[in-house]
């Protein structure tokens, strides 16, 4: 069997990218959306690929929020998705708790939005922390110790606009000082667009905060870590040589996909530009690449 060609997204190498898979996994935000914009061309191409009787899956990094609010935004943006479509960092941080038979004696410390807080509650585990600790901060006043729960058995650190002192010194001491406490980052994402008009530190930044206080290593369950597609393939009759991971970061969409064995299509209408890709000191090649998933459906009619 010929090896599909490297490089840029020809008519022929579309059709025999959408000939040899059964599902194509597309990271969301630079390539179904940009913050809360949805991308050209996007509704055409997802319903090609239905009609072609390809299973469609959402995996996002953005643990801000959960899978039934991210199918309430799809469903804003014109298009339906279903829950069971749509895999979260926030869900795979609850999914990994359960697969690991996380006691649910024990109390998951989140420092994170209510995407993670909904995702650890509908798993049935008890956790605190969240948007509400944002308003929480210390006072360092001589002497002052501060006290935590010691029923923690892991922190969970996601993208969080209400980050603070507070909520450092909290996730440090239950790692540091909470026997067995798992460390779990959703992802480390460097920036996030967190508004359409321009890009913001992201998850990652905060998860380096803590880790950086404990001297210790956090388990990612987001892209590019291969736990979320050991939970997908679960969910789904698919073998991943016959899937292909379309994204727009190099250092977590294709990665994921090289990592766990699917073919990698890098587009360009997220934060990875051409000149990137095409650097000399970039150790990370999709298979192809094409400027937005529009050209599936360009190339494919033509
Ligand atoms: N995390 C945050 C907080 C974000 O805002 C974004 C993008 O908007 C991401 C992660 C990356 O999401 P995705 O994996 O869908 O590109
Ligand atoms: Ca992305």
């Amino acid at each position: 069997r010929k090896a599909m060609a490297k490089g840029l997204l020809t008519a022929d190498a579309a059709r025999s990218l959408v000939g040899s898979v059964d599902a194509f996994l597309f990271d969301c935000d630079g390539v179904i959306w940009k913050g809360d914009e949805l991308i050209q061309g996007v509704p055409e191409t997802l319903e090609l690929l239905r009609k072609l009787g390809k299973k469609l899956v959402f995996v996002t990094n953005n643990s801000r929020k959960s899978r039934r609010q991210y199918s309430k935004k799809f469903k804003t943006l014109g298009l339906e998705v279903t829950e069971e479509e749509i895999f979260t960092s926030s869900f795979a941080a609850a999914m990994f708790l359960k697969l690991n038979n996380f006691s649910p004696e024990k109390k998951v410390y989140v420092v994170g939005e209510d995407g993670i807080l909904d995702e650890l509650k509908l798993a049935g585990f008890e956790c605190f922390g969240g948007p509400e600790d944002g308003k929480k901060n210390i006072m360092l006043e001589a002497n002052f110790y501060f006290d935590h729960d010691k029923s923690v058995g892991a922190v969970v650190v996601g993208l969080d606009q209400y980050f603070n002192y507070y909520k450092m010194q909290y996730a440090s001491l239950c790692i540091r000082e909470n026997p067995g406490c798992l460390f779990i980052a959703t992802n480390r994402d460097p920036t996030g667009h967190m508004t359409s008009a321009q890009e913001w530190p992201g998850a990652g930044t905060m998860v380096a905060a803590v880790s950086c206080s404990v001297q210790k290593e956090p388990i990612v369950v987001g892209k590019p870590s291969s736990f979320l597609m050991d939970f997908l393939l679960k969910s789904f009759n698919l073998e991943t040589s016959r899937m292909c991971m379309v994204g727009d970061r190099l250092d977590t969409d294709i990665l994921f996909g090289q990592n766990t064995g699917c073919k990698t299509l890098l587009v360009l209408s997220g934060v990875t530009t051409l000149p990137e890709l095409q650097d000399a000191s970039n150790t990370i090649h999709p298979d192809l690449y094409t400027n937005s998933v529009h050209d599936l459906v360009k190339l494919l009619q033509q």
